[in-house]
């Protein structure tokens, strides 16, 4: 795609795509090249990982214990389906990613509930405060 270029002594320019485009590159993936966008992140819950791995959802349904991480631990359904060569490797791996960046997301939004809930117990506090030195 065609783009400007970089200057050569500060490494800044418009080095960038300007429209829209789906690509099919060919391994057959596609790729969309979506000008201004710097970062795309994950958006959805458990429920919608588990509807895009239903495979290895319904694997875990099967682990002896209800809190496997489906690393180690025996009696998992999803080691056992990975050994026996079931469930490929890549999958696992794009689950397992998927599954840590989830975590880390729901952690994250969990982080800043409890921050904005500290800020409006405090906002809370100093407007009674006030309000008691009014009446004095
Ligand atoms: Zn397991």
């Amino acid at each position: 795609m065609a783009t400007a270029a970089v200057r050569a002594d500060d490494s800044r320019g418009r080095h960038t795509t300007t429209h829209r485009e789906l690509v099919v590159i060919p391994s057959g993936a596609l790729l969309i090249d979506n000008p201004g966008m710097r970062e795309v992140g994950l958006v959805g819950t458990e429920e919608d990982l588990g509807a895009a791995f239903s495979d290895i959802d319904e694997l875990v349904h099967e682990c002896r214990f209800s809190d496997c991480t489906h690393a180690t631990e025996p009696g998992c359904a999803v080691r056992a389906a990975r050994e026996q060569g079931d469930l490929s490797e890549d999958r696992y791996q794009s689950w397992r990613k998927l599954q840590k960046e989830l975590a880390y997301l729901l952690a994250r939004d969990d982080v800043r509930a409890q921050a904005a809930q500290r800020q409006m117990l405090k906002a809370r506090a100093k407007y009674a405060k006030g309000f008691r030195k009014d009446r004095r």
